[in-house]
């Protein structure tokens, strides 16, 4: 598998052979990008002219919300905005986001010392491991898990030491599993409700075990937070900082890019312990230059405007998956209903080969539960980024193929 992500660029320099690009070492510990098989086997499809259900994408169909992108669009107009904006954030962006956590958790963070913005929550996800991990040192990552945990991880030369998310235990880690040796030798703790790609939620008293963990012994913990407004049937998502004692150990990454289908401007925030954060900001300081302040004004706008516009993505939401869920269990497939996110994760045989099956026979894209780590193995993810006429139209096909 690793091959497939070898260079095939040859170089010829002054006489001397030379193969180039000479990646680095660290480049060969980055994970095979398997995604890239899945797109391979779909531009085939396509080629062929197959009708394709993409249920792969984590990325909202609908389209943001039209006061944000007016407000976009006149803060663009203004050339104060051309500048580079400051590293941190706009002091009001800053504000909106405390104000915001302050009105949705109960949670009150100091603007000025406890909110940095980000080019997205990838960003703070990506840099974090450079701030604090030490070559050889142990991050603990969810597995399944979002794939950044371990590549800011394994760029940083830290190891990642899995905590797998099965059935069993209710795709929540059993933090007494976690070796001493291992704890001990940790900076970081990774976790992620609700959660993708398995869609479980964070059970009681969950948060209050991992603060305790983290204090018991010296561990950072990154609380990924992206999907707490994209929730069903009454549940509400809760903030890991609104445990008693979070704010002293952790740091929550958030975004709005799944609130507010903002994928593509790339803003979100990292907020909670301000030392944690300023070792974040001071790697960022080195990297970027801030976020466009067009894009800073339009989230503001989102962050303090009607919410109405969350609640109706939520509604749509709400009744893909109940078409998808219904569908599923019809077909046969066993497995609990979301409470929250935008996926289904659906257990099946062997993932890649029930993968290439929807897509080469039915044309539905899903994507293999082991992309996103070895416990991923035995499920795939179903995105509901797709209206509910193609959820009914991809089960009615998935009902002809022999599954
Ligand atoms: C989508 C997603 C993110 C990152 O989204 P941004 O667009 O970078 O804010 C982070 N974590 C998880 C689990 C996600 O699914």
């Amino acid at each position: 598998m690793q091959t497939e992500f070898l260079p095939i660029v040859k170089y010829y320099y002054s006489g001397r052979k030379r193969v180039l690009p000479m990646y680095a070492d660290r480049m060969s510990n980055l994970p095979p990008y398997l995604f890239a098989r899945i797109d391979e086997m779909k531009a085939a499809q396509q080629k062929k002219g197959v009708d394709i259900i993409d249920l792969g994408v984590g990325d909202p169909d609908l389209p943001t919300p039209e006061h944000i992108v007016r407000s976009l669009c006149s803060a663009a107009k203004d050339p104060e905005n051309h500048h580079y904006p400051s590293y941190a954030g706009m002091p009001a962006y800053r504000s909106a986001v405390a104000d915001w956590y302050g009105k949705r958790f109960g949670v009150t963070l100091d603007a000025g010392s406890e909110v940095l913005a980000l080019m997205g929550s990838k960003d703070g996800i990506a840099h974090i491991a450079e701030a604090f991990v030490n070559p050889g040192d142990y991050v603990l990552a969810p597995s399944p898990g979002y794939p950044v945990y371990r590549t800011g991880t394994l760029f940083a030369e830290g190891k990642v030491h899995d905590m797998p998310l099965t059935r069993e235990n209710g795709f929540v880690p059993v933090l007494e599993d976690i070796p001493k040796k291992v704890a001990r030798a940790a900076k970081l703790l990774y976790i992620n409700y609700p959660n993708n790609p398995t869609a479980a939620v964070a059970p009681d008293g969950f948060y209050r075990e991992v603060v305790d963990f983290a204090r018991e012994h010296d561990i950072i913990v990154v609380s990924d937070n992206a999907y707490s407004e994209i929730t069903f049937d009454g549940y509400r998502a809760p903030s890991f900082l609104e445990i008693a004692g979070a704010m002293e150990v952790g740091i929550e990454m958030h975004s709005l890019s799944k609130t507010y289908n903002m994928t593509g401007w790339r803003i979100g925030m990292a907020v909670g312990n301000k030392d944690i954060l300023s070792g974040l900001g001071r790697v960022k300081t080195n990297v970027d230059s801030g976020v466009f302040n067009a894009v800073q004004h339009a989230a503001i706008t989102a962050l303090s405007g009607p919410q109405t516009c969350v609640k109706d993505a939520c509604t749509i939401y709400e009744e893909r998956r109940d078409v998808l869920i219904a569908g599923l269990r019809d077909l046969g497939f066993d497995m609990p209903t979301p409470k929250a996110t935008f996926y289904v994760w659906l257990p099946v045989d062997d993932c890649m080969s029930f993968v290439a099956k929807l897509l080469n026979e039915a044309g539905i894209v899903a994507t293999p539960g082991v992309g996103f780590g070895a416990s991923g193995e035995g499920y795939v993810r179903f995105a509901i980024t797709r209206p509910v006429a193609r959820i009914k139209e991809a089960i009615e096909r998935m009902r002809r193929l022999d599954l």
